[in-house]
């Protein structure tokens, strides 16, 4: 049966995404059929959907890094129909047809079953941000800091990573200090939790190696001279989770921070997550994660929507998540 999607080609030098009609023989190898629900709008999706960066590498493919949904067939052990299921990242919108589509074929040893407390809606205003934003806290707590050891610090404070770290952090009673372009929002961000908002421009000019002790750990979606900075300013033994790279993919830095401080860089890698990782990261959204602060964060679009968003999402004028509704 016809299920619609988006297309990507690249007829010349440029990604075209169509909205069209799949047939079912049109999805690609696996052993678990899914009814997707949900999908969303992730900055990886705006640097396939554009072409601004080559995440696609078989065209044409259904794009889109992350979905949630219903099984509708299984040959896999693990899998029967109707099990509530999300998927993260792995070859989806690489290789493999993603989550911008009504239905999905994959490979069983890449999804997650949900936790009862998150619905398939919820698990996309989360999306791969959110599941991000939860690998990055599981860091701080291995790193050993702990609520009472001082601030975190959230860069890209207003996306997608950035504003869930902030509702996590803050119900987990950690104070948290919003890094942002967008100081107009900052409501939105207290709203979040944040205790105080600095603005991104204070981090992003080259700085001395070591600078004020500010905080206590960072979860970090810039890299480049953003997280060098942050580095400097971290306390003594602190740990800095950097996930992102909105600022730059440098890190023209220097190493006292790490020999003089003892700072652990934390690298945060979402996509090829061992399943007892990604397993851990969803149970603790389901507990950690404020549900009416998460709403504050959603805006809701159908397939047809997602190139102008994916456009808007590299240009930073996006607040928080997209979810995208398949079926709308
Ligand atoms: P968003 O676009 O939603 O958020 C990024 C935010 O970064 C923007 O909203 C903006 O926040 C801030 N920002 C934009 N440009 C700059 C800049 N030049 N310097 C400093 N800050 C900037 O993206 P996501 O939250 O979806 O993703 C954030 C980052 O994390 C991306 O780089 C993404 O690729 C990466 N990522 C990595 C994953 C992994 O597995 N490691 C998984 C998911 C995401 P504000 O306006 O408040 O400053």
């Amino acid at each position: 049966m016809a299920f619609k999607a988006l297309w990507a080609t690249k007829p010349d030098d440029a990604v075209k995404v169509e909205l069209v009609d799949l047939e079912t023989d049109a999805l690609m190898a696996g052993d678990v059929t899914v009814a997707v629900d949900y999908s969303t709008v992730n900055y990886k999706d705006g640097l396939a959907v554009t072409g601004a960066a080559p995440i696609i590498q078989t065209f044409p493919l259904v794009p889109g890094i992350d979905f949630s949904g219903r099984v509708e067939t299984s040959s896999h052990p693990d899998f029967k129909p109707g099990d509530r299921v999300v998927l993260n990242g792995f070859e989806l919108s690489m290789s493999h047809q993603g989550g911008y589509a009504q239905k999905a074929r994959v490979p069983g040893e890449w999804l997650v079953k949900l936790p009862d407390a998150i619905s398939n809606r919820d698990a996309m205003a989360i999306g791969t941000a959110g599941y991000t934003a939860m690998l990055s806290i599981l860091a701080l707590e291995h790193g050993g800091v702990t609520p009472d050891r001082g601030a975190i610090l959230v860069t890209g404070a207003s996306g997608g990573v950035g504003s869930i770290s902030i509702a996590l952090l803050s119900k987990l009673g950690y104070r948290v200090i919003a890094s942002t372009g967008r100081p107009e929002g900052a409501d939105y961000l207290k709203r979040l939790g944040a205790a105080e908002i600095i603005d991104r421009a204070t981090l992003s000019a080259p700085g001395a190696p070591l600078g004020p002790e500010r905080w206590a750990g960072a979860v970090d979606s810039a890299g480049g001279r953003t997280l060098v900075n942050v580095l400097a300013q971290t306390q003594y033994r602190g740990t800095v989770a950097a996930c992102g790279l909105a600022d730059s993919l440098d890190l023209p830095g220097s190493m006292v921070p790490f020999i003089r401080r003892n700072i652990t860089l934390a690298g945060i890698d979402s996509v090829n997550a061992p399943q007892s990782v990604r397993s851990t990261a969803w149970q603790r959204l389901a507990t950690d994660l404020d549900l009416a602060k998460l709403g504050q964060t959603v805006e809701e679009i159908g397939l047809a929507e997602v190139p102008a968003v994916a456009a808007a999402i590299l240009q930073g004028k996006v607040r928080g998540r997209t979810l995208v509704d398949v079926n709308r």
